[in-house]
């Protein structure tokens, strides 16, 4: 019997098929593409509608364990099928931290009764402390995919250079949060005249630009594998730009924010602006946009970073870093097209990029793979509200936004897990 997608245009940066198909389901898996199926079954009516794969966000945290109060795998999971992802990468800065392969386990159980695919990061160290490297064999073996002490840079240089030989062994990434804490001391937004204006401790850009420079010259040093997490200035990605036609075991990502805000977005000391990278300036973003145009950098992604209302209340400077993203990532992404990016630039940051770095087997549409895809309107006019939020924290900046695109229906596995129409 199976599900049958009907007359929706098809586009997959991973194969470069782009038209009006017919899609055939069946056992969780895509069994046909082509035109004019007939089938009995199911019937999913995407005339009008785009259809691509299930979106992977490879940077995101979900708070369990100890965290429960700000997100759950499950209701991150709820939250991510919402805005489209149908595979999503946890960051182990929990409580205790994904560092050893009990964690790993306990995480890959809860994410296998979410509604998506849920892959751990473990931590380059123990404790995420910096200091002796976490068991990377054992956490590989339960299902790591990528390793970082993400929410901390791993400020040691030897410590770094160890993990990125390491990893080697694996074959999987090293996902730097590349910040110089001395910099860091306890800025709280990019610095520069606006930083100065509100009175505020800035963080200068340096603080990412040294770091990025070490990781970079220790990955060419090691050979290992390095993926530099939310890039946020134009000289990190210059750098990159340059590195890439030299060695191949360099990849990177920006988050979505930073390519639609910059450091005015925080005038008004919305603690929901407040985020690790800061938002930096408009000549950055242009930068970040021309990276991505240019294929120097490989993903977008949401650092989903759920927060209390209590803490992020607690005034700017005393907020923690950080907002959520999957509800409104795709769709502040299609608005990249106003600044010439193509729709198949934009959906290979969010599929067949990531599926690449973290070498997984997702992030495409083809005969005999899991069926995961979106049904999108890119027509759609939303307005993004608080009451419809699926995570359980509501720590965005865009909220009362208006946008156009929208998430129809979200399919994992054969199965809807998303549908617009029936969330009431
Ligand atoms: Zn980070
Ligand atoms: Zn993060």
């Amino acid at each position: 019997m199976g599900l049958l997608i009907k007359n929706g245009y098809l586009i997959d940066p991973a194969t470069n098929k782009e038209g009006v198909f017919d899609i055939l389901i069946e056992k969780g898996k895509v069994c046909r593409i082509a035109k004019n199926i007939r089938t009995k079954g199911t019937l999913i009516d995407a005339k009008g509608m785009l259809v691509f794969p299930g979106l992977i966000d490879m940077h995101c945290h979900l708070r369990e364990p100890g965290g429960e109060d700000k997100e759950t795998i499950l209701s991150g999971s709820l939250s991510a099928v919402s805005g489209g992802f149908t595979t999503i990468c946890c960051m182990p800065n929990t409580n205790p931290p994904i560092d050893n392969k009990v964690t790993v386990r306990f995480v890959i159980n809860r994410g296998e009764e979410s509604e998506c695919e849920v892959l751990p990061i473990g931590a380059i160290t123990k404790g995420r402390e910096g200091k002796d490297l976490a068991p990377y064999g054992e956490m590989v073996e339960e299902g790591a995919v990528a390793f970082s002490d993400d929410g901390d840079c791993v400020m040691d240089s030897l410590v770094m250079r160890r993990a990125l030989e390491y990893t080697k062994l694996y074959n999987k990434p090293v996902i730097s949060h590349s910040e110089d804490k001395n910099l860091l001391k306890n800025g709280v937004m990019n610095e520069g005249v606006v930083s100065a204006k509100m009175g505020l401790v800035g963080i200068p850009s340096e603080a990412e630009i040294i770091m990025a420079y070490r990781d970079i010259s220790l990955a060419r040093r090691t050979g290992g594998r390095l993926h530099l997490a939310h890039l946020s200035t134009a000289e990190s990605v210059e750098m990159v730009r340059a590195a890439k036609k030299q060695m191949d075991n360099l990849t990177c990502e920006v988050t979505i924010h930073h390519l639609c805000l910059t450091e005015d977005d925080v005038k008004d000391y919305n603690p929901n602006c407040k985020v690790s990278p800061p938002l930096r300036t408009g000549r950055d973003v242009a930068a970040l946009i021309k990276g991505l145009k240019e294929g120097v950098v490989d993903c977008i992604v949401t650092d989903h970073a759920p927060h209390t209302e209590e803490r992020k209340r607690s005034g700017f400077e005393n907020a923690p870093f950080g907002m959520i993203g999957f509800e409104t990532a795709i769709s502040l992404a299609m608005e990249l097209r106003n600044e010439g990016l193509s729709l198949m630039g934009i959906l290979s940051c969010f599929t067949v990029g990531p599926a690449r770095v973290l070498g997984i087997d997702r992030g495409c549409i083809k005969e005999g793979k899991y069926a995961d895809m979106v049904i999108f309107d890119p027509e759609r006019e939303w307005v993004y509200r608080r009451e419809d939020i699926r995570s359980k924290s509501v720590n965005s900046p865009f909220i009362g936004r208006e946008m156009t695109g929208r998430v129809i229906k979200t399919i994992r596995r054969g199965k809807v897990v998303f549908d617009l129409n029936l969330k009431g």
